[in-house]
């Protein structure tokens, strides 16, 4: 159990959140909401109802059956004012775990298949980024995902209608089943995206091995890597990482859920963090999972970390984000005042 100082300390700590997807995270009450305006039926018409569906799907179908809650979720979301109140929703409860920075992955095609034109789902999104600001003070930075199963000219397709929202998304990402679906197919994306002047992350040593990891650095030219959990079983790999400032943005809880990491006890966060890899935590997808107030406690209290670990970690958030390097001063400032107050009190 942490103590009240520590709890404190994770809740007025500012926090960076660099791996959150949009479609994953919008919380179940606005889903029944939304599904009630829409008249969209979902499995169930309560929070508790929707929670016994999804972990009935789950147990079933893993990773598979995740899509499947996803997909089914999102499809309350129709109009431009829906895909906003999404995002308010969200970045309201990330202003109420003081986090001020937030960097959100939105999938198109998701809403793409169900005949959203682009301009809808945009937005909406582009619309909440402005309002968050200024409502939430929380700064939103979008990374278009890639639903990698997808065929390649569907990913390029989508990568080249990004060039009408260059001024509200900043970069790329890659997401879903990694076997199978190897690197290489997206390329072209990816070489459009970096063209685009796009930063460029995916997600890769999550369900699959390190060559993955290696493929989305050395294929996709990759600077950031999402998960990374499997980088631990190639010591080149996890120096190359380390020498090149390459940020792995965890996700602790999610990579239990889909068999990534046993447990807590045995993530591979904390191991990666002393090898001298940079790591930030994230909440994924937090519905289904936690809220990362929750996953920064856990991190405390099953995974090992130390105050002081905790505290670069969280900074790390800021540090190797995309834009969110002018909060630094603020979070050193956070750390420096509970540094001292530690110190004091233990005089
Ligand atoms: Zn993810």
């Amino acid at each position: 159990m942490l103590n009240t100082r520590q709890m404190k300390m994770i809740l007025n700590m500012p926090k960076a959140e660099n791996h959150i997807h949009i479609e994953g995270s919008i919380p179940w009450e606005l889903a029944l909401e939304l599904g009630q305006k829409n008249h969209v039926p979902l499995p169930a018409d309560t929070t508790e109802g929707i929670r016994e569906w999804v972990q009935s799907i789950l147990k079933k179908d893993g990773l598979n059956g995740f899509m499947l809650c996803d997909r089914t979720i999102n499809s309350v979301c129709l109009h431009e004012e829906d895909y906003e109140a999404v995002v308010m929703a969200l970045a309201k409860n990330a202003a109420s775990q003081n986090v001020i920075y937030q960097e959100l992955h939105l999938d198109y095609p998701l809403n793409e298949e169900r005949g959203i034109p682009m301009e809808v789902v945009m937005e909406g999104y582009r619309s909440a980024q402005k309002k968050a600001k200024a409502l939430y003070g929380v700064e939103i930075v979008y990374i278009a995902g890639l639903d990698r199963t997808l065929s390649s000219e569907q990913c390029v397709r989508f990568v080249r209608s990004l060039e009408k929202y260059r001024d509200m998304v900043d970069g790329l990402g890659m997401d879903c089943e990694e076997k199978g679906h190897p690197c290489i197919k997206h390329k072209e994306s990816y070489a459009l995206a970096k063209d685009m002047g796009l930063f460029l992350t995916a997600h890769a040593g999550e369900d699959d091995g390190a060559y993955n990891i290696w493929d989305a650095i050395r294929e996709l030219k990759v600077t950031r890597i999402d998960h990374g959990c499997r980088c631990l079983d190639d010591a080149v790999l996890m120096k190359y990482l380390k020498d090149n400032e390459i940020l792995c943005a965890m996700c602790p809880t999610s990579n239990l859920w889909t068999g990534a990491a046993g447990s807590y006890e045995e993530h591979p966060a904390v191991d990666m963090m002393r090898a001298g890899i940079p790591i930030s935590i994230s909440s994924d997808d937090p519905p289904y999972m936690v809220d990362l107030v929750q996953e920064y406690a856990l991190a405390l209290e099953k995974m090992h970390f130390t105050e002081d670990e905790l505290i670069q970690t969280a900074r790390n958030a800021f540090l190797y984000s995309i834009k969110g390097q002018k909060y630094l001063p603020v979070f050193d400032q956070w750390a420096s005042g509970f540094i001292d107050n530690k110190c004091n009190k233990s005089h």
